[in-house]
């Protein structure tokens, strides 16, 4: 077994270990990452990028050109049953938009955070997260094999791992492991909602634009089509588990849905006329059917462990948006506020960097969840998207200033909290400039 020291161990290298991972590596602190899969590997996802990831993503310096499958989109368009089509025109300065497989995404990041200096071991699983040098560390165990792994890749001799830091980021997603061991999860929980996706080929013209659905038997939730290169679309559909109004007062037995019937399941998009008619008649399915369970609950759960010397990030933090469910962009978030956190109180002072990073989350994306959670209840009934969507004026100015809400150009209540507007933040242009 190899053992080293780190001022940070990262578990998880999904968006928001690497994030962390980088942040932290260029800020010159000894940094491992440890991830049970190797890499470039698969998570199942719609693969949709919104400015704010775009953003983020800018901003931790990676390059989309090391993304093979990068895809930018120019035009969302949404589809309610009762409603005209909701054509919404992205601005042309900058990206707004992007569809990228997290196949090539994920593994772009992790080579970046290598490249910033970070220590990457892949097809590590961590077994063990606990206390030690009297409470001034965390030790974190992991064994090699996992998932046809063969080990610490790049790291020769290393089948199992024991690493010492001050500090452990988990970003383990949504079933997150080191919850578990820490015995901070819930027992039972299974995610806000449940989402499944496939890779279908040869899509018509029609599907070269980012398409959003709602169908009656998916409230609450919607049903994409998102565009990847050389005519191929990610497509998928999201579910709430439960509607809201239920979900404070009985607690979701394991398996259970808001539907009755969606509950993750493969759906034929040639029985949904309006989806089909986008796919067009050559659609053909090029990989699996995958469904995951997609964590909103950011605040409903604790965000750090061992006195603060572990904190939690994205999906293991349930940092995803409650109403369209998109996680990347929050992931990048958590991780970017918890190294800040962590950096900001030093290696001896965990409480302090804990309740900074509590602090950060409530007053910079609490609110964000709590407007998103309401905007969901239009959601629940069977008219409300179209009700609501028919709101917004058929203008270029007022479908422009909808879709940079819609894409998380700005944070979701800006308008409810004054002491975040910064000049020009509603009009700023997009990520990735050339
Ligand atoms: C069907 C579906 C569609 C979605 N579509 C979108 C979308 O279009 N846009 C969007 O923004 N979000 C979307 N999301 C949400 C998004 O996928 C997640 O929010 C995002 O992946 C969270 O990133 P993360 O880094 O927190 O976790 P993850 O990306 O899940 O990464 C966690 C990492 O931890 C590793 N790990 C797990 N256990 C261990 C262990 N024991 N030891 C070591 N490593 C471990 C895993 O291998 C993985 O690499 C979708 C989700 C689903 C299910």
């Amino acid at each position: 077994m190899r053992s080293e020291r780190f001022d940070i161990v990262v578990v998880g290298s999904g968006p928001a270990g690497s994030a962390a991972a980088i942040t932290a590596a260029r800020a010159g602190r000894r940094v491992a990452v440890i991830d049970k899969a190797t890499f470039p590997r698969d998570k199942c996802c719609g693969d949709g990028l919104t400015a704010g990831a775009l953003r983020a993503l800018e901003g931790l310096g990676l390059d989309p050109a090391n993304v093979k499958s990068w895809e930018p989109a120019s035009r969302a368009v949404v589809d309610a049953p009762g409603m005209d089509l909701l054509e919404l025109a992205l601005p042309g300065d900058g990206l707004f938009a992007v569809t990228a497989r997290r196949y090539d995404l994920d593994s772009a990041l992790v080579d970046l955070a290598r490249s910033y200096g970070a220590t990457v071991f892949e097809g590590q699983s961590v077994t063990a997260v606990r206390s030690c040098l009297g409470g001034s560390a965390v030790e974190v165990e992991s064994t090699s094999g996992v998932s046809g792994a063969s080990g610490a890749s790049g790291v020769p001799g290393a089948s199992g791992l024991k690493l010492t830091a001050s500090y452990v980021i988990a970003s383990d997603g949504a079933w997150s492991p080191v919850r578990k061991l820490l015995g901070l999860a819930e027992p039972g929980y299974l995610g806000e909602w449940q989402a499944g996706r496939e890779y279908i080929a040869d899509a018509g013209p029609l599907s070269r634009d980012l398409w959003v659905f709602f169908e009656a038997d998916m409230l609450p939730g919607y049903a994409w089509s998102f565009p990847l290169p050389d005519g191929t679309v990610n497509v998928g559909y999201g579910v709430l588990r439960r509607p809201r109004s239920r979900s404070a007062s009985s607690p979701a037995s394991p398996g259970s849905s808001g539907h009755g019937m969606l509950r993750g399941q493969r759906i034929d998009w040639a029985d949904r006329p309006r989806i089909a008619a986008v796919l067009g008649p050559a659609a053909r399915p090029t990989g699996p059917w995958k469904s995951w369970p997609i964590p909103a609950r950011l605040g409903g759960t604790p965000l750090a462990g061992l006195e603060g010397r572990v904190l939690f990030c994205g999906d293991a933090a349930g940092a995803c948006d409650p109403m369209t469910g998109e996680g990347i962009a929050q992931a990048l978030e958590t991780a970017a506020l918890a190294v800040g956190c962590v950096l900001q109180a030093g290696p001896s002072r965990p409480d302090a960097a804990a309740r900074r990073y509590k602090r950060r989350v409530r007053f910079g994306m609490q609110v964000d969840h709590m407007l998103s959670r309401v905007c969901s209840e239009v959601l629940t009934h069977p008219h409300g998207p179209a009700k609501a969507l028919s709101m917004v004026p058929r203008r270029p100015s007022a479908t422009g200033r909808f879709a940079r809400w819609m894409f998380e150009d700005y944070p979701r209540a800006i308008f409810l909290t004054p002491q975040r507007w910064r000049p020009g933040t509603l009009g700023r242009p997009g990520a990735f400039r050339p």
